[in-house]
């Protein structure tokens, strides 16, 4: 009777020092450190009461959040949206009228196409990261937000173009002209062709 007394009041007395060692570490802060570190992992103290937004977990330096798109480096190349293997990017591109381009990006590369459209539904995506590897100006990057709470689903959809539809437009009528041009020059120069065989 007395050894399962001391025995029960040894298991109490042993649960009581792993709570209370968990509630003493449960204060402690987490610094952020990056995942490369040695010890990243091991740092699991701290863990079990978070005052979010207070208070956050590390995250890892690479990891992959919210995508973000610096469309004035973007030459709408569509390489992203065609590598995407869960088709969430959804591109519009409007050939430039200009032989001279639209600009160029901060890497010096010349922009020929508008971007219409260039979405994003990030319900859809699935984070692999395959987009900003395939980017040759490299403007589509995966960034460290990962609390975008939303309360309706089309609001996960991320529109980065910046061209009012009214300018779209405009720039599709001149592209429809300039090949409706070519395309009768072209047709012009064939028929002079014949007429002088
Ligand atoms: S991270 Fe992957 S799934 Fe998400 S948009 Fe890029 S390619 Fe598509
Ligand atoms: S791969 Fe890069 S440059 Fe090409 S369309 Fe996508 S974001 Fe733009």
């Amino acid at each position: 009777m007395i050894k399962r007394a001391i025995k029960g009041f040894t298991t109490a007395m042993t649960g009581l020092g792993l709570t209370l060692r968990h509630l003493f570490a449960s204060n402690a802060k987490r610094e952020v450190v990056p995942i490369t570190s040695d010890n990243y992992f091991e740092k699991l103290e701290g863990t079990n009461t978070i005052q979010y937004p207070k208070q956050k977990l590390p995250i890892p330096e690479v990891g992959r959040y919210q995508l973000d798109v610096e469309i004035d480096d973007c030459i709408v190349c569509d390489l992203c949206a065609k590598i995407c293997p869960v088709d969430c990017i959804t591109i519009e591109s409007i050939k430039t009228t200009d032989p001279a381009g639209i600009g160029q990006t901060s890497d010096g590369t010349t922009k020929r196409l508008y971007a219409a459209q260039f979405d994003i539904d990030m319900a859809k995506c699935m984070y692999c990261g395959l987009c900003t590897i395939v980017c040759p100006t490299e403007c589509i990057v995966m960034t460290n937000q990962y609390d975008r709470t939303v309360f309706e689903l089309s609001n996960l959809t991320y529109e980065f173009s910046d061209m009012s539809p009214e300018e779209a437009a405009e720039k599709r009528a001149l592209l429809e002209k300039q090949q409706a041009e070519k395309q009768a020059a072209k047709l012009a120069a064939m028929q002079k062709k014949e007429g002088g065989a």
